[in-house]
């Protein structure tokens, strides 16, 4: 088994497989950083930046924030120092046209995805646990027609980035039922047996 010493991973899942859970988990055994785009625009909308104001009307209402918009703060961050041997992108890339601007930045920088986690949950389980984070956390689109908008767009437009990736042969298809500590054993060992090496022991 060659190992790969970098680390430049994607998590895609449906709104509540618990991709947010697991990609926090994956970062730390791989040492990398988590990059989502999703807390970038909560974090800024909390704020009250001027990203925030520009943002808070379309995240609340469930829809994809513009392309480009969204390209330009994935690269901002991916050119940060710590993201050079690696990183796990949660919410990003999203649609095709997203794919295609993280494909010309990883490529004009000799890179490319070394491996995509995809998180199968079927949609009534994600719609039950969608419910429940509604009811513990508060946030303003997990309301029910919020939370079937997202699931639609997820399914209309994100699932087949899948297919493209697919392709080049890095999509891990996980089993995101059972309990938060076996699925990320799952994700780790498919990882693992794609060479990658991780950093914290077991
Ligand atoms: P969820 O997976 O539950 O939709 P996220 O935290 O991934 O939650 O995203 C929340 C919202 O942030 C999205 O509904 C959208 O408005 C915005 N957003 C996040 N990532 C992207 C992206 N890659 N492109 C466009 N909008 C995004």
């Amino acid at each position: 088994m060659t190992s790969v010493t970098t680390a430049r991973l994607l998590i895609v899942g449906p709104q509540g497989s618990g991709k947010g859970t697991q990609g926090v988990r994956i970062a730390e055994a791989f040492g990398i950083p988590v990059v989502s785009t999703g807390d970038v625009f909560r974090a800024n909308i909390k704020e009250g930046t001027p990203l925030g104001r520009q943002v808070k009307a379309i995240v609340d209402g469930g829809d994809l924030v513009p392309d480009e918009l969204t390209s330009e703060i994935v690269r901002d961050r991916l050119s940060q120092d710590d993201a050079a041997h690696g990183f796990l992108l949660d919410g990003y890339p999203r649609n095709a046209q997203q794919v295609a601007h993280l494909e010309e930045f990883l490529a004009a920088r000799g890179e490319s995805l070394d491996a995509v986690i995809e998180l199968v949950v079927p949609r009534e389980e994600s719609l039950e646990r969608l419910r429940l984070r509604a009811e513990e956390q508060g946030r303003s689109d997990d309301t029910d027609a919020g939370i079937a908008h997202r699931l639609d767009i997820y399914e209309r437009e994100t699932a087949p980035i899948l297919a493209a990736y697919g392709e080049q042969g890095i999509v891990d298809r996980i089993d995101g039922v059972g309990s938060l500590d076996e699925i990320t054993t799952r994700i780790i060992a498919a990882l693992e047996a794609r060479g990658l090496e991780r950093r914290t022991a077991a």
